[in-house]
């Protein structure tokens, strides 16, 4: 019934309530118009709960109905099946929709048939004049709605944070009469904010509070064991810098492991120092904790060896030789799943991604914090910021949809990549059986000529780890390294990223 054109009056009347919502544009009626702004359903499916509008489209899709609704227009003219509507192609709005300029094409459809029922008594001049000047008022229009949106999305999230405030302190008040002091609950404030009890778009009272104040007490509880945790970390890794310090000369100080890896190690007893009470203060013991966590770090290193090579060799049996460590060879090149980068050993035990350190470490860390059912666990991952280096975890969150098979986070390039092979072999070397540092002390340099005037210079490193296209390398050119030793910007004599030369000898 209020849908019928009728009572369209009811409509406008109940729009001047909304403060400032642009008029109802030409082509919609009243109630269509409502329907828009306020009805959260898809336009094309009627799926509830869909938050967007598309102003250019005078629509609401969901996301499979926005994918045929809503057409890339340079796929979508480019097609030789579609020519009919090329004339066409200016007289519709184009929004950027998943970073596609698109169009709606009910809208291209509707227009074609109205030119197609008029083309025997109108001129096309005509047409395109009328549309043009329609097009320039819906523009109007879906500007003014998209103010109007962005206007009340502002007001809406101030509201919410008020409502979040007022849970908050509700919620502070409440702790301190149940004798929580005042300190704890103010250092617990920051964490509340994210907990979910406080997410909630209602304002707390007495009732509410009778209904998550079991979830409070034990999330304070938790809090105050995690942040004496916490400080006892934070010390261990004071301990730890200055076993560092005391090692600078190690050769392997690079590949040291960090304060989470060692504390959440198998076999240590950090866990249970850390848990039960403070950390030594009398000398003696301070220097046997210091020898102890020297002690740690090699076996921590040790096994990383050890499972690295195990990893390899699983990987590909009977690829690399035997009674040799696979992971030194020039062939045993990592690809990393998550950056998409080269990386050998023993870079790869300080590989950001390993540790989950990506590009949406927070989202990462979070996750593996909420998988860990360990309070010191837990702690640990709060404090240091990262997980600890694993070779297996920190994808399987995020590609579980659509890798559920796919937990390690590296592969090995080494057998499919003929570039890498060809370029060993290149410089006169068994590529089975040559190791990284080898080729390191030797570090040649290739061109690789890609017009008939220039060439792209590279180190040796580069040349098999970055050029992921498997490239034909042209003979190994004293020219052009001569010339490139000259004039790129080497760092002590080695060339490590990709440069463009022009050829000496045109
Ligand atoms: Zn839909
Ligand atoms: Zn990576």
């Amino acid at each position: 019934m209020l849908m019928r054109k009728d009572i369209a009056w009811l409509w406008a009347e109940c729009r001047q309530n909304v403060e400032g919502l642009p008029d109802c544009p030409l082509h919609l009626s009243e109630p269509a118009y409502a329907d828009l702004v306020f009805n959260k359903r898809c336009h094309g499916c009627s799926k509830a709960g869909v938050a967007k509008v598309i102003w250019e489209a005078s629509a609401r899709y969901c996301d499979e109905c926005v994918r045929v609704q809503m057409v890339g227009v340079r796929h979508f003219f480019k097609d030789p099946a579609n020519s009919v509507y090329s004339r066409f192609k200016k007289l519709v709005l184009t929004v950027t929709v998943d970073s596609r300029l698109s169009f709606h094409k009910p809208d291209l459809l509707r227009l074609y048939s109205i030119w197609v029922g008029m083309e025997e008594h109108g001129s096309w001049q005509d047409f395109v004049m009328e549309q043009n000047g329609r097009l320039e008022v819906l523009r109007a229009h879906v500007e003014a709605c998209q103010e109007w949106k962005r206007s009340i999305d502002v007001v809406r999230t101030e509201e919410l944070q008020s409502i979040r405030d007022q849970r908050v302190s509700f919620i502070k008040a409440r702790l301190l009469e149940l004798g929580y002091p005042e300190a704890t609950v103010e250092a617990a404030e920051a964490k509340l904010q994210t907990s979910k009890q406080v997410r909630v778009s209602k304002p707390l009272d007495d009732k509410g509070w009778s209904r998550i104040c079991a979830q409070l007490v034990s999330f304070m509880d938790d809090f105050e064991q995690s942040q004496v945790c916490e400080d006892r970390i934070q010390k261990f890794a004071d301990i730890l810098d200055e076993v560092r310090k005391d090692n600078l000369h190690d050769p392997d100080i690079r590949w040291w492991p960090g304060t989470a890896d060692l504390l959440l190690m198998q076999g240590t007893s950090y866990r249970a120092r850390l848990t039960s009470g403070p950390l030594p203060v009398n000398v003696s013991d301070y220097l046997e904790l210091k020898a102890q966590i020297r002690r740690d770090i090699g076996q921590w290193l040790e096994n990383k060896r050890e499972e690295l090579e195990e990893t390899v060799r699983d990987m590909k049996e009977d690829f690399f030789p035997i009674g040799i460590r696979a992971i030194d060879l020039v062939v045993c090149v990592f690809y990393c799943d998550s950056c998409h980068q080269r990386i050998r050993f023993p870079e790869i035990l300080v590989h950001r991604c390993l540790r989950g350190l990506m590009y949406n470490r927070y989202r990462v860390l979070e996750q593996e914090i909420q998988q860990r059912e360990d309070l010191f666990e837990k702690a640990v991952l709060e404090t240091c910021g990262y997980c600890p280096w694993s070779l297996t975890c920190y994808v399987r969150y995020l590609k579980q949809k659509r890798h559920p098979q796919q937990t390690i986070l590296v592969s090995l390039v080494s057998d499919i990549d003929h570039g890498l092979i060809n370029t060993i072999i290149m410089c006169g070397k068994d590529p089975f059986y040559t190791k990284w540092d080898e080729m390191d002390k030797r570090n040649p340099v290739f061109s690789l000529r890609n017009t008939n005037i220039t060439a792209k210079v590279m180190g040796w490193r580069c040349a098999v780890s970055a050029l992921r296209s498997v490239p034909v390398f042209t003979k190994y050119d004293r020219r052009v390294r001569r010339h490139s030793l000259m004039r790129c910007p080497f760092k002590h004599g080695k060339l490590t990223t990709l440069h463009s030369v022009r050829r000496p000898w045109t």
